[in-house]
């Protein structure tokens, strides 16, 4: 294998731990203690993992967490109602909305009726222009940790010819955004792209959100690429259920540069950088400087 690992998970231990001294000193300076409320609509089971990994690590990074579980017959308008007094909340920093909704609510509705200042998921339609037109913005969690990952690793992305594959308004398009934004030749692929081997063999930086489990192969990544994995699949082999990517791991370890792993890779940079964006949504609501690095 010539590939380094970029190790998603150590990452986002040092990220959490930096945000947590951030929040220690917010709390001894100002008083204030940054506060995430994450709203969760019926009882699907990866959303209710998801929703508790969040809770637990809000508490541990030293912030205030509110769950609000409502049951899967809640109306459209019982839940905006509830988006309204978060709104008015001014312990309420960062609201996030556990997505997939049922079916009988109008999901564009209820972001678009979160205040655009807590939105820290990035989806509401104002954080989308923001981010589109290079202004400040509330940036979606997962794109962001692959930006931070690349910095790390780069340094500058400029000039890099970067290759999306996925043109999904929480993961694809944003980072396509963001790639633009540190001056990287972005194309964006999907299932109708002609020839997606040779698309992905232009990329110094391959992203890969499909959510096909092991669709890219080595013969697709130019040697030395970059290799972002945001896939999360689950399989069953050899009689047991794993974790997979998007990206057929050994192949492409074995031609890239670098390489985030699944698991371990993009997902804890995910809650991570929720943690970021509730904390500079905290800063920006109360008129300090935000920390450093911690947005795009
Ligand atoms: P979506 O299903 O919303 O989007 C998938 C995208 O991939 C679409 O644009 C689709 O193209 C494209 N696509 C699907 N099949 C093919 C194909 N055969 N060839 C080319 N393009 C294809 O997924 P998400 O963006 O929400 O998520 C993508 C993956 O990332 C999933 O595995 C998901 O679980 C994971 N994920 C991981 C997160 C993390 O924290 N690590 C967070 C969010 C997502 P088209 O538009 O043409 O249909």
């Amino acid at each position: 294998m010539a590939a380094t690992i970029i190790d998603g998970k150590a990452f986002a231990a040092r990220l959490r731990a930096r945000i947590g001294e951030q929040v220690t000193s917010l709390r001894r300076d100002h008083g204030l203690v940054p506060g995430l409320a994450v709203v969760l609509v019926g009882e699907d089971p990866a959303s209710q993992v998801y929703v508790r990994s969040k809770g637990k690590q809000t508490i541990e990074a030293g912030m205030k967490s509110f769950e609000h579980r409502l049951p899967v017959e809640t109306s459209e308008t019982q839940l905006l109602a509830l988006i309204e007094k978060l709104n008015a909340d001014p312990e309420v920093h960062g609201i996030l909305v556990q997505l997939p909704l049922p079916p009988h609510v109008n999901a564009d509705l209820v972001i678009n009726a979160i205040d655009p200042a807590k939105d820290v998921d990035g989806f509401h339609i104002s954080n989308v222009g923001l981010l589109g037109t290079g202004q400040k913005a509330m940036v979606p969690c997962t794109p962001l940790g692959c930006l931070m990952m690349l910095r790390d690793h780069h340094g500058s992305l400029s000039g890099m010819e970067a290759v999306v594959l996925g043109r999904s308004n929480i993961v694809g398009k944003p980072m396509a955004q963001l790639l633009l934004g540190d001056s990287c030749t972005v194309t964006i692929a999907h299932s109708r792209t002609r020839d997606l081997p040779a698309v992905c063999r232009r990329a110094d930086i391959l992203v890969a959100a499909v959510g096909r489990p092991e669709m890219i192969s080595g013969d697709w990544v130019k040697p030395g690429a970059t290799v972002i994995d945001v896939g999360i699949n689950r399989i069953e082999r050899d009689g047991k259920t794993r974790l997979v990517g998007d990206v057929d791991f050994d192949s492409v370890a074995a031609v890239a540069g670098a390489i985030t792993p699944v698991p371990g890779g993009v997902g804890p940079m995910t809650i991570a950088c929720l943690l970021a964006n509730t904390l500079t949504a905290a800063c920006r609501a109360n008129g300090l400087a935000e920390p450093e690095g911690l947005t795009a």
